[in-house]
C-alpha cells in the first residue's frame, strides 16, 4: 500500500495527590477531565474538533485516539496535540476540584506502567488491504516489532525485589507482553491484536492493531517507531522481505531485548540462527535501502530511512550517545546524572530516583522532566510548536477526519444534537439522518456537505449542547 491510514491510541496514567482532608477516588477525578467537553454524565466519550476521540474505557486511564492520518509526521503532530489537550484539561480539572474544596495536584503521565503493576497501552493502527494475507503479514512484521524497541523504548527502572536493588530496561511494556497474537487488547497483552474492526469498508480494508509499543515522549523515537514500521509494512506487502527472521520465542525475546542495554545479546531464531536486536534491525534496514533503489519513495520515507540508518549506526558504536534522540537513552542519562550527583548507585536507588523515572513522563509543560529538557534544547525535535498547536484545533486535511472535524465545529456552534463514530455521522431529532463515511481517505462527502448547509441556516438551539 503506498497510501495508508494511520492512527495511534494513547492511554494515560493519572495520579491525584490530595493536599487537604477532602479527596475523591480516581474514577471520580477522571470525570473532571471530561467536564469541559461532555455534558452528559454517563458517557465519557467525545470526538474533538481536530477529529480525534477522547474517552474513558475500562480502568481509570483516559484515552486519546488520534484522527486518521496519512503519514508518520501527521501522526506525530496529532499525538503531541493530544498530550497538549490533556494538559489543558488537567489544568481546568485541577482548578475545578480546588473550587469544590478538594485541593491537590492532579498529574497525568504518558507512560505505560504504574507502581502497582498495571500496564496501559499505546496502540498503533495501520490500514491494510483486505486481500493481503493478514497472518502472513503479522508473522513477517513481528521480528521487526520485537526489535525496534532499541530506538523506540521509553525506558523503565525495574526494582529487583530479590536483591533490593534495581536495573534499567529499554521498554516499559516488555514485561507485560504475554502472547504473540491475540484477540483482545486488555487481558492477554500481545504484540499484534487481531480484532477485526476496520473502521472502514470491510470488503476492502483491515486495520492492523499493533499493541506492543511504548508511549513516547521523544518526538524522534516516536517518528521513527511508526515511520520504520510503515516502511517495513510496505516492503512486506510488496513481497520484498525475502529473509526469514521468525523468532523462536518472540514473547521472551521482547523481554530479553528490553533487559540488554547493549542491544547486542543474541536471540534465537526459528531456523537455528542467533541474531541480536541490532543485527535484525540492520538487516531490515539493508533491505529498505535496496527497496529504495527499486521503488519510488516519498521524501518523508527517505528522511525516515536516513534517521533509521543514523540511529542503528550509533547504537552499534555506543547506545548512550543517543541521549538527544532516543527516549530510553535520554531518560537513562537523566537518572544517571542524578544518581552521580547524589552518590547513588543502582543498588542503592531511593524513591527520588523512582520519581524521576515517573516525572519524565509528566505532561505539564512547565514541570515535566522531558519537557524541561526540551525547553533547554537538550533533546532533538521533529516538529515545531506551531505544527502541534494547529493540530490541536484543526483536523488533518487529507482524510475523512476533515469531514468529522468540520462537522463537529459547526454542530457545536449551532448547538445541535449529534452522535458520531469513526465511520458515521448521525443527527437525530427532526432531521434523523445517519451518513456512513466508511472510506477513510475521503475528504468530502456530498451528503455531509448538504447536511451542513441545512445546519448552517438553522438558528442555534437554546437547548444545551448534548452528545447523545
Ligand atoms: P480499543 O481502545 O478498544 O482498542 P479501537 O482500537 O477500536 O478501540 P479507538 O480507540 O476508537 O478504537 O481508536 C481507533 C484508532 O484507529 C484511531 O487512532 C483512528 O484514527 C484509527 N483509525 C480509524 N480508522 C482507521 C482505519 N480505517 N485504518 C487505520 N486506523 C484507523
Ligand atoms: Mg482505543
Ligand atoms: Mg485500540
Amino acid at each position: 500500500m503506498e497510501k495508508r491510514i494511520f492512527g495511534v491510541e494513547i492511554e494515560y496514567g493519572i495520579i491525584f495527590t490530595s493536599q487537604g482532608r477532602k479527596t475523591l477516588p480516581v474514577e471520580k477525578i477522571v470525570r473532571y477531565l471530561f467536564e469541559q467537553l461532555v455534558t452528559t454524565e454517563g458517557f465519557l466519550n467525545v470526538f474533538l474538533e481536530n477529529g480525534a476521540r477522547f474517552y474513558q474505557d475500562t480502568g481509570y486511564h483516559p484515552e486519546y485516539a488520534t484522527p486518521e492520518c496519512t503519514n508518520p509526521i501527521d501522526l506525530l503532530r496529532y499525538e503531541k496535540a493530544g498530550d497538549r489537550i490533556l494538559e489543558q484539561l488537567r489544568q481546568h480539572a485541577e482548578e475545578r476540584l480546588q473550587r469544590e474544596g478538594i485541593a491537590g495536584s492532579l498529574n497525568i503521565y504518558k507512560n505505560n506502567t504504574d507502581f502497582i503493576g498495571n500496564s496501559y497501552g499505546c496502540h498503533e493502527n495501520y490500514l491494510v488491504d483486505r486481500n493481503a494475507n493478514f497472518y502472513y503479514l503479522a508473522e513477517q512484521l513481528i521480528p521487526f516489532l520485537v526489535t525496534r524497541q532499541i530506538f523506540s523504548g521509553a525506558g523503565k527502572i525495574v526494582q529487583d525485589k530479590r536483591y533490593g536493588g534495581a536495573h534499567y530496561t529499554i521498554s516499559q511494556r516488555a514485561n507485560y507482553v504475554c502472547q504473540k497474537i491475540s484477540g483482545t487488547t486488555t487481558n492477554d497483552r500481545s504484540i499484534i491484536n487481531t480484532r477485526d474492526e476496520p473502521h472502514a469498508d470491510e470488503e476492502n480494508y483491515r486495520r492492523l492493531h499493533v499493541i506492543v509499543g511504548d508511549s513516547n515522549m521523544s518526538e524522534f523515537s516516536n517518528y521513527l517507531k511508526t515511520g520504520t514500521a510503515a516502511l517495513v509494512l510496505r516492503m512486506i506487502e510488496d513481497d520484498f522481505v525475502n529473509k526469514d527472521f521468525a523468532l523462536r520465542n518472540p514473547v521472551k525475546a521482547v523481554k530479553d531485548i528490553s533487559d540488554d542495554l547493549t542491544c547486542t545479546r543474541k536471540i534465537k531464531l526459528d531456523n537455528g540462527r542467533k541474531m541480536s536486536a541490532l543485527d535484525i534491525q540492520k538487516e531490515y534496514f539493508d533491505l529498505a535501502l535496496k527497496y529504495m533503489h527499486t521503488r519510488q519513495l516519498s521524501p518523508m520515507e527517505i528522511d525516515i530511512l536516513q534517521k533509521w540508518g543514523y540511529v542503528l549506526n550509533t547504537l552499534e558504536k555506543d547506545p548512550f550517545k543517543l541521549d538527544r534522540e532516543v527516549d530510553w537513552v535520554i531518560k537513562h542519562k537523566l537518572i544517571e546524572d542524578y544518581m552521580k550527583k547524589h552518590d547513588l548507585s543502582w543498588n542503592t536507588i531511593n524513591d527520588n530516583v523512582l520519581m524521576l523515572d515517573l516525572q519524565y513522563h509528566d505532561l505539564r509543560y512547565d514541570k515535566g522532566f522531558y519537557y524541561m529538557l526540551e525547553r533547554n534544547d537538550l533533546v532533538d525535535r521533529i516538529l515545531t510548536e506551531q505544527q502541534i498547536q494547529e493540530a490541536m484545533v484543526d483536523p488533518p486535511s487529507d482524510t475523512r477526519a476533515k469531514i468529522r472535524g468540520e462537522f463537529i465545529k459547526l454542530a457545536k456552534e449551532k448547538k445541535i444534537h449529534y452522535n458520531l463514530d469513526w465511520s458515521y455521522i448521525r443527527v437525530g431529532n427532526l432531521l434523523d439522518v445517519r451518513i456512513m463515511c466508511d472510506n477513510p481517505f475521503q475528504t468530502e462527502n456530498r451528503r455531509v456537505t448538504d447536511l451542513m448547509r441545512i445546519i448552517e441556516k438553522s438558528r442555534p438551539s437554546r437547548r444545551r449542547f448534548r452528545l447523545y
